[in-house]
């Protein structure tokens, strides 16, 4: 099979696979008991934290392990609104992924006010345009970091600026960011960030909260004492040690898979465009995400391509996994102009540092099969 949808999710590193093994079977228990049994999980957790942390230049004791990138923008946006008591203005993106905006839809309905800023043709938003719509209420800027699904990257370090200037929070969604780009929440002005384990090679139903101060934060999940009572529930030992590992190599291979991948998507696009004629990219190689190529190809329904492909074990995505069987156009692709048309007839194709050449050259070739077909039936 050729995997091109590690936007969707990640196959688990075999290295972390090897390594959160033991966790499963020998060192099962609750790192939350009093006894020596359990003493190295709550250090193995504590190394975790650390990992995790240094990928993004943060203290490892802001980081807090949740179950998803969903969890973290829920906890973050609604702690902010109820301190508030929900009399309060956030500014958001028209982009953003459904967690955020869905969490944003719920506060409204309590009585938050949002904006919702636009984006350019490449998917970017203008720093100007968040200034512009700041009031003296607005509390929390919450702007992604990298798009899930045409990879535009946010000035997220002007953004963190200007949201410090103004002394107001900034939270940043980077569940396609972590791992894939230069993080550094210093620099950056980050006070939140998410992050999602099974975007970057870790398992599935772990997450992460960077927060710079935790105490800004209300607890959301009641319960046990965990993660200094503010995110009760026990700890999912394998998938956080999971997590810990996955971020450790990310950060140690950050440049070789950095350059490998976007090599590889690079040629793949140049290699589309001149095989496949009326191809257009959705965004721009630009200022984005270097394993993300997302592209219209004309005159195509993109759920019949999709079908075609998988049949060959071939795996691309029409917009966001988390919105696949929602016939409505990506709201992304129509945030950067596209007609639902066109929006119906685009793929994302999202790589991974281990895709090889020789399957982008046989993704290619079946593509251009594939589209010379149903151009056919389909016009
Ligand atoms: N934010 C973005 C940008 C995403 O792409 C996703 C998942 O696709 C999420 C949040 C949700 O993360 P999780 O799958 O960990 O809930």
């Amino acid at each position: 099979m050729i995997y091109l949808d590690n936007a969707a999710t990640t196959r688990v590193d075999y290295r972390v696979n090897e390594l959160i093994k033991p966790y499963f079977t020998d060192q099962y228990g609750n790192p939350s008991s009093v006894y020596r049994f359990v003493d190295n999980l709550k250090m193995d957790i504590d190394t975790a934290r650390i990992q995790c942390a240094n990928l993004i230049n943060a203290s490892p004791d802001s980081i807090l392990f949740t179950s998803s990138g969903t969890e973290s923008n829920n906890w973050v946006l609604k702690s902010i609104a109820e301190q508030n008591n929900y009399n309060c203005h956030i500014i958001t993106s028209c982009i953003e992924h459904h967690s955020v905006l869905k969490t944003c839809e719920y506060l409204e309905n309590k009585g938050v006010e949002v904006t919702y800023i636009p984006v350019n043709k490449n998917g970017i938003i203008a720093v100007t345009d968040i200034k512009n719509a700041i009031r003296p209420n607005t509390k929390i800027i919450s702007i992604m970091m990298a798009n899930n699904e045409i990879g535009s990257v946010q000035p997220i370090a002007e953004v963190g600026k200007l949201a410090n200037e103004n002394r107001i929070l900034f939270h940043t969604d980077a569940v396609q960011a972590y791992g894939h780009t230069y993080i550094d929440v210093e620099d950056m002005h980050i006070d939140f960030l998410s992050a999602s384990g099974h975007k970057i090679n870790a398992p599935k139903g772990v997450g992460l909260l960077y927060a710079r101060n935790p105490k800004l934060l209300t607890s959301f999940i009641h319960g046990g004492g965990q993660e200094e009572g503010l995110r009760a529930g026990t700890y999912n030992v394998p998938s956080i040690i999971g997590l810990g590992y996955a971020s450790y190599y990310a950060n140690q291979e950050f440049g070789e898979r950095y350059t490998n991948v976007q090599i590889l998507r690079n040629k793949m696009a140049n290699k589309i465009l001149e095989e496949i004629p009326n191809v257009k990219i959705n965004g721009s190689l630009d200022n984005s995400l270097p394993n993300n190529l997302n592209i219209c190809i004309k005159g195509v329904d993109s759920a019949a391509l999709i079908t075609l492909l998988s049949e060959q074990e071939m795996y691309v995505s029409s917009g966001s996994a988390c919105n696949s069987g929602d016939e409505i156009p990506s709201h992304v692709l129509k945030a950067i102009g596209l007609s639902d048309e066109d929006a119906n007839s685009s793929i994302r194709i999202t790589l991974s540092h281990d895709n090889t050449e020789k399957e982008i050259e046989e993704f290619v070739k079946i593509l251009k099969q594939f589209v010379k077909t149903l151009r056919f039936f389909q016009n």
